[in-house]
């Protein structure tokens, strides 16, 4: 076969040319990724021998080669794994194939650009040795194939692929380094020995260095031994005592492709009926890809040291999917299918270990690390909110984990259901809390204005799922939630204040009944308010009703169609601009455009759009222009 000249996609050359020019520091992570990846094949290779065993001899070390030559600047790293053959090489190292790196892209030229901390995330780490390499060679033979393949690039806009003839299945990568200063290095036995160290924890096969041939005393070459550079034992199966936190640092940048630190993680050794290891982090950022049902993440398998599978979903309920690490049985057998572990008991038992040992280290970091916990809350404390919907198990842990901001939280802080009990005013019976659309504007919502005046701390919810949650929680320390948006809210109140509020009912009834006569294909009610102080007037719920915002949300689902729930106006008594209208009322005078423009005025209030934008604004105009005048 002739050597057959690629272009590689476009996705590719961007990425080459950031790669290329990248004035990073940090350039030793690309020997983490090579690394990944020949322990990936290695992986790969002893899985697929479990139900072929004829990809495996007999007698195979699976194993990581690495050799240096410091004066020719080259660096090599081989393995024995699955190898690849002429489509993979294509498929593999000249396209990108997974959707999130278009936005990962874009991210980096939108941004920093030399902030490619995050490239072993968007699956593109093999070309992250162009960092460092002028040109790399590939050369390799998937296992059960005859025919080996030379892939190799200067990382301009092409690679070039030829037969080459290989003896064994694997992978060999030949770096040749560029010139610069900061590169040469990676050529170097000390260099590349302790980088190696550093992250090669996860691998549970043996990587060796072959330090370069060295003239003995006599004058001859010598070539010394080969030198294991990993412990014999995976991190996860050391024991606790014996990892730093260092060494769990990097290994969570390993499973899981993200440059930033956890925000805390959880290693255990169960014994017993069943045995097992688990390794959890918490991801301190929220994974790019946390919104993709079909990402690739969360839990790696492993039985008996042996990787299964990658994002084993029966270990981890949906709402955990942010969880990252492995989990190791002994107990499951190795030929273990997809199928198998639908149904799986001891699968179900590791899943049970494994939800409570991420609630308990979230509970831990919530009481312990309260700005670290409030942090991580930002970023991922939404999907962790579609566990009061998913599951009803765990709904107390749940509950002590939830943060919100509220009347009374200012800048960063977020305040917990204790301690909302813990200072709620005696008179005060319930949990108040209000939902909308922007966590910026709720705090303007009218219907705020009497809590505030009382002292009443209400909670303040924006994120979508916030509607969905808050309708299976129902109460917490046997204090009842009430949405202050819906139904009447029972005031403790004095005799003179009912006295007051009844005399205000009757004295306000002809302007109710008026207000909703023009008002009435959008209103159900007109009614007197004991929630406003300032404002003239607000839109409620009624208590069982469909609210405005669950309206929006399933048209934006494709509901079209829906009758929509009227809603009810409430008008404040004490407010000119009402005693203004009670007086026209009473005299039987029109209320001109004034119902129309206090509509208006409650939707936009709460953030909902008006139906008729253009007909407010006329409403409004002829109005103020009667001021003008
Ligand atoms: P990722 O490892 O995140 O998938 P890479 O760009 O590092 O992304 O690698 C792309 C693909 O190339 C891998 O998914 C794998 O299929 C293949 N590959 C890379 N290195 C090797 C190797 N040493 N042996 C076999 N396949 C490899």
């Amino acid at each position: 076969m002739a050597t057959e000249k690629m272009e590689f996609q476009t996705e590719v050359r961007d990425l080459l040319n950031l790669m290329i020019h990248s004035l990073y520091s940090n350039k030793e992570i690309f020997l983490r990724e090579l690394v990944s990846n020949a322990a990936d094949a290695l992986d790969k290779r002893r899985f697929l021998s479990v139900s072929d065993s004829s990809l495996l001899p007999v007698g195979t070390q699976l194993r990581i080669d690495i050799n240096v030559f410091s004066e020719a600047k080259r660096l090599v790293i081989e393995d024995n794994g699955i190898g690849m053959n002429r489509e993979d090489l294509i498929q593999n190292l000249g396209t990108i194939a997974r959707s999130g790196t278009k936005q990962f892209m874009k991210n980096l030229k939108d941004s920093d650009k030399s902030n490619v901390e995050l490239i072993g995330q968007f699956g593109v780490g093999f070309y992250s040795a162009f960092m460092v390499a002028r040109k790399i060679e590939v050369l390799t033979k998937k296992a059960g194939e005859e025919q080996g393949y030379l892939w190799s690039s200067e990382g301009t806009g092409e690679f070039e692929i030829t037969e080459a003839p290989k003896e064994n299945a694997g992978t060999k990568i030949t770096l040749y380094l560029k010139d610069d200063e900061d590169v040469a290095e990676f050529a170097e036995e000390w260099t590349v020995k302790s980088v190696i160290r550093k992250y090669s924890e996860f691998v549970s096969y043996g990587i060796y260095f072959h330090p370069e041939a060295k003239k003995n005393d006599k004058g001859e070459m010598e070539i010394p031994e080969e030198e294991r550079l990993n412990k014999d034992q995976a991190l996860w199966r050391q024991s606790e005592k014996e990892i730093t936190e260092e060494q769990y640092k990097e290994f969570y940048h390993v499973v899981s492709h993200d440059g930033s630190d956890p925000s805390a993680w959880n290693h255990s050794h169960a014994e017993g009926s069943l045995e097992f290891w688990s390794l959890l982090y918490l991801p301190s950022k929220a994974p790019y890809n946390i919104w993709n049902q079909e990402a690739q993440n969360g839990l790696k398998l492993y039985v008996k040291k042996v990787f299964i599978m990658d994002d084993c979903k029966e270990l981890l309920p949906p709402w955990l999917r942010f969880v990252r690490g492995i989990v190791d049985s002994e107990d499951l057998p190795l030929n273990v299918s997809r199928e198998i572990l639908q149904s799986n008991k001891i699968i179900t038992n590791i899943r049970k270990h494994v939800i409570k040992k991420v609630l308990e280290t979230l509970k831990n970091m919530a009481e312990k690390e309260v700005d670290k916990y409030n942090a991580w809350w930002k970023e991922l404390g939404i999907v962790l909110k579609e566990g009061f919907y998913m599951n009803w198990e765990h709904l107390d842990e749940l509950k002590e984990l939830l943060r919100f901001r509220s009347t009374k939280t200012e800048g960063d802080a977020l305040v917990s259901l204790t301690e909302y009990i813990d200072r709620m005013p005696e008179n005060q019976k319930e949990i108040y809390y209000l939902i909308g659309d922007n966590k910026d504007t709720i705090q303007g919502n009218p219907l705020l204005e009497t809590f505030r005046a009382k002292g009443f701390e209400v909670l303040l919810l924006s994120d979508p799922i916030d509607e969905f949650m808050m309708g299976s929680l129902t109460e917490y320390k046997e204090k009842k939630f009430h949405d202050i948006s819906r139904g009447d809210v029972e005031f403790e109140k004095t005799e003179e204040e009912k006295k007051a509020e009844e005399e205000s009912k009757s004295a306000f009834k002809g302007l109710c009944e008026s207000l909703q006569k023009t008002l009435d294909s959008d209103l159900k009610e007109v009614r007197i308010s004991s929630r406003l102080q300032d404002s003239p007037c607000c839109l409620v719920t009624d208590e069982h009703a469909m609210s405005a915002r669950m309206e929006r949300m399933m048209e934006a689902m494709g509901r079209s169609n829906m009758e929509k729930t009227k809603r009810i106006l409430e008008i404040n008594p004490t407010h000119p601009i009402c005693e203004m209208l009670k007086a026209k009322a009473d005299a039987g005078e029109s209320l001109g455009e004034w119902p129309k423009a206090l509509y208006g005025q409650a939707l936009l209030a709460e953030g909902s759009q008006l139906p008729d934008p253009a007909a407010y604004v006329k409403a409004i105009t002829q109005l103020l222009s009667a001021v003008a005048k």
